[in-house]
C-alpha cells in the first residue's frame, strides 16, 4: 500500500473538481473557491469552461487536457505541482474521469506521490440513480456502450446475468436502437428508467419496463432529445431458467471443444468471448467440466 499524503514538501495539490451538468447553481461554493485559488485549471475544453469561469468571475488561467493530450499534459502538470503550484482539473460537465478525461492525469499524479483532493459534486450517473426508482444498494456503471451495433449487442449479452442495476450513458440519437438491443438481451419485462436533461429546464424521467421505454422512445421524439442516462434493473436472481440452461449448454459445448486444444484459462477466456458469458462464469464452468471429466 502506498500513502504519499500529504505529498512531497512544497508540492502543490491536484484538485479534481466536479462542475454542473446543466444547472450553474450546482457549482459548490468549495468548487468556486478552489477554481479561484488554484494557479491553473486543466480543462477538457477551455472555451466551454471559459463560460463557467466568466459567469462566476473566476480569472484563473486554463490549459486544455483532453483525450488526445492527456499523457503529455500530465508531465507538464506534475512539473507545475512540483513547483508548489496547485492545479484544478475539470471536464465539460460533471465529475472529471467519469466517462471524461482525467484518469490518466490522476494516475500519473498519484504515481508521482503528490496529493489529490476531490471536490465532489454533480455526476449524471449518481443524479439519475438517486431519482430512477431502481435499486441503488448495488449498481454497475457501464458508461458509454460501444457505438457499433454488433459490439454493443455483445456487451449487452455479457451483462444479461448482472444482478446489479445497470447505469448507461447514451447519446440521444442512439437511445431507441439501444433500447431495442436491451429488450433483445434482457427481455421485455426488466424495469428501467431514462433520466433526460437532469438539472435542466426540460428534465424528465421516464420509468417503465424495457419494452414500454423502447416503444415510448419511438413514439415520443422528446425521449431522444438532450442528454440521457439509462438505468436498467438487474437480472432477477431466480433458479436456473430454461434460457440459462440453454446458454449454459452452449457454453459447455464451446468449452469442451476449446479445452481439447488449449490450456484451461485460455479456453475459458475464448469461450467467454464467443458466447458472451462472463469471464469468471466461463472459468468456473471450465474448472467444473475439467473436474467432472477427471472423475469419470
Ligand atoms: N463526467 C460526466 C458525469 O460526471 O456525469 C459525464 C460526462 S459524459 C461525456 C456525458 C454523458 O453523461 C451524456 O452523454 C449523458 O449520457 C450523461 N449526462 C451528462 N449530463 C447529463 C444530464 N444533465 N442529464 C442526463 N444525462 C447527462
Amino acid at each position: 500500500m502506498t500513502n504519499h499524503l500529504p505529498g512531497p514538501p512544497g508540492a502543490g495539490k491536484l484538485y479534481v473538481v466536479a462542475t454542473p451538468i446543466g444547472n450553474l447553481g450546482d457549482l459548490s461554493p468549495r468548487a468556486r473557491e478552489v477554481l479561484s485559488a488554484c494557479a491553473l485549471i486543466a480543462a477538457e475544453d477551455t472555451r466551454h469552461t471559459g463560460v463557467l469561469l466568466k459567469h462566476f468571475g473566476i480569472e484563473t488561467p486554463q490549459v486544455s487536457l483532453h483525450d488526445h493530450n492527456e499523457a503529455s499534459r500530465a508531465i507538464e502538470i506534475i512539473a507545475y505541482l512540483s513547483d508548489g503550484k496547485s492545479v484544478a482539473l475539470v471536464s465539460d460537465a460533471g465529475t472529471p474521469a467519469i466517462s471524461d478525461p482525467g484518469f490518466e492525469l490522476v494516475r500519473a499524479v498519484a504515481a508521482a506521490g503528490m496529493e489529490i483532493i476531490a471536490i465532489p459534486g454533480p455526476c449524471a450517473a449518481i443524479a439519475a440513480l438517486s431519482i430512477g426508482a431502481l435499486p441503488t444498494d448495488r449498481f454497475c456503471f457501464e458508461g458509454f456502450l460501444p457505438a457499433r451495433g454488433a459490439a454493443r449487442r455483445l456487451r449487452l449479452k455479457s451483462l444479461a446475468d448482472e444482478p446489479r442495476t445497470l447505469v448507461i450513458y447514451e447519446s440521444p440519437h442512439r437511445v431507441h436502437e439501444t433500447l431495442e438491443d436491451c429488450v433483445a438481451a434482457f427481455g421485455q419485462e426488466r424495469p428501467a428508467a431514462i433520466v433526460r436533461e437532469a438539472t435542466k429546464l426540460h428534465e424528465t424521467t421516464y420509468r417503465g419496463s424495457l419494452l414500454e421505454l423502447c416503444d415510448g422512445s419511438k413514439s415520443d421524439a422528446d425521449v431522444a432529445r438532450g442528454e440521457i442516462v439509462l438505468l436498467i434493473g438487474g437480472a432477477p436472481q431466480t433458479a436456473v431458467s430454461a434460457d440459462d440452461a440453454e446458454s449454459r449448454a452452449g457454453l459447455d459445448k464451446v468449452l469442451v471443444a476449446l479445452m481439447a486444444e488449449l490450456p484451461l484459462k485460455q479456453a475459458a477466456r475464448l469461450a467467454a468471448q464467443i458466447t458472451g458469458a462472463r469471464d469468471n462464469e466461463a472459468y468456473k464452468r471450465a474448472l467444473f467440466l475439467k473436474q467432472r471429466s477427471a472423475s469419470l
